[in-house]
């Protein structure tokens, strides 16, 4: 990643220098191209000068047709100056008074051209040619010079440039992307520490539910044969504390692997049931347990109360009722009752045991709280597996005092579709 940024900001870089290069030698030719014309202008103005001299020299000797003397000025003048390629002399009427001429080393070359007059009568035509060679080598190094001069400008730009975002920018971004990398890498560890103690954590719940489950039914199968069989009293009730510890055992056992699995499911089936007759099964279900404590309870089935639902729904009723007659008092009563509220069906379990206190009645359905309070008193897991049952169906599960004391669970479930 720190790669991927530091040939990102090369890149930037680059194209930065390219474009500042490109910039300078435009310049570099503009600057040039002014100066050639500037030394141009320059040369044909000393051209004019020297030709004027030239002019003044040859004048008196063209008047006294002098020609011998013209031709040897002009033939010194020229061998004296270097930048004169060609020197032509001609007479107004074509004749050729003087010829020079010089192997040009360049192509670049200007004329100039005088008129030699007296008194307004033209003498001859003086024409003068000038190489331009030394003068092109001079512009040719320092083009060269100015681009060499660009370049190492661009260069030195980029460098620094590079250096600054290094020590402004780059490092404590690759700071902040090694420390990424290391956060990264410690999650990374941690995954792989929870994938292996989930792994524990399901194969603790599997021999749980496979494992431990068997001999504890072999335990109070053996229990109840030997209670049947035993006739000693003070030995019975051994016998039956087994049996009695060895069911709650199975019980707890069931719970903790449904609420671990409760935890892995996220989507559930739903067939369509009717909650009041489900409710009915289930109260018919605990008669055995509410004659024991000649307990009664109210339940009033007036209609058929469609939903669709998981059976699992069972689970969260059968709690609620179990719970209401072990917690109530002897020869209470319980009530149960079904009200319609918008698209959901709202279902309460009313008991008149001994309530249940304010600051308890959101930890009773956290198994994980439970350790803190004192005045919990079961250790079963169902009413954690009853809250997660009911979110499985989007529903509420709460609890609220009742009014003529005790306590009201109240379960609210959508319909689901069902009229
Ligand atoms: P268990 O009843 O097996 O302990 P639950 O999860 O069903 O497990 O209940 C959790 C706790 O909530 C119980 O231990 C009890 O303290 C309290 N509780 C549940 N229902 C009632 C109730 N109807 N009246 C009073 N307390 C209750």
């Amino acid at each position: 990643m720190a790669g991927d940024r530091n040939s990102k900001y090369g890149f930037a870089i680059t194209s930065l220098v390219v474009v500042v290069l490109l910039f300078l030698l435009i310049a570099d030719f503009a600057a040039i191209s002014s100066l050639r014309k500037l030394l141009e202008s320059e040369a044909y103005r000393n051209a004019e000068e020297e030709i004027s001299l030239v002019e003044a020299s040859i004048k008196e000797p063209i008047l006294r047709r002098d020609y011998a003397m013209v031709e040897q000025f002009l033939m010194e003048w020229s061998k004296q100056h270097h930048h004169i390629v060609g020197v032509k002399a001609i007479a107004p009427n074509g004749f050729i008074l003087f010829d020079y001429s010089r192997k040009l080393t360049s192509a670049h070359t200007f004329q100039v051209k005088r008129y030699v007059k007296y008194g307004g009568t033209t003498l001859s035509i003086l024409e003068a040619a000038y190489d331009l060679s030394a003068f092109d080598e001079r512009i040719g190094r320092l083009t060269i010079g100015l681009i060499a001069g660009s370049v190492i400008l661009a260069s030195f730009f980029g460098v620094v440039l590079w250096y600054v975002l290094r020590k402004t920018a780059m490092i404590p971004l690759e700071r902040e992307v090694a420390e990424r990398k290391k956060a990264e890498e410690e999650i990374a560890k941690y995954a792989a520490e929870l994938e292996e103690s989930n792994r524990i954590k399901d194969l603790f719940t599997d021999i749980m539910r496979h494992d431990l489950i068997n001999p504890a039914g072999v335990i109070r199968g053996c229990a109840e044969i030997l209670y049947e069989r035993e006739n000693d009293d003070d030995k019975k009730e051994i016998i039956e504390l087994i049996r009695n510890n060895s069911q709650q055992f199975i019980e707890m056992i069931e719970n903790a692997s449904m609420y671990s699995r409760l935890n892995y499911i996220t989507d559930i089936d739903r067939d369509l049931l009717d909650l009041g007759g489900m409710l009915k099964e289930i109260i018919h279900n605990f008669e055995f347990d509410m004659m024991e404590k000649n307990m009664g309870i109210n339940f009033e089935r007036k209609k058929v109360y469609a939903m669709n639902a998981n059976k699992m729904i069972h689970d969260v009723f059968s709690n609620l009722i179990s719970n209401a007659i072990k917690y109530s008092p002897d020869k209470s009563m319980v009530e149960v009752k079904i009200s319609e509220e918008n698209e959901n069906w709202l279902v309460s379990v009313k008991d008149s045991g001994e309530g249940i206190r304010e600051e308890d009645k959101e930890k009773i359905f956290e198994r994980f709280e439970r350790v803190t309070s004192t005045s919990i008193k079961g250790t079963g897991l169902g009413l954690a597996i009853a809250k997660r049952i009911v979110a499985l169906h989007e529903g509420r599960i709460w609890v609220e005092a009742n009014p003529e004391g005790g306590s009201m669970f109240c379960v609210s479930l959508p319909k689901k579709g069902a009229a």
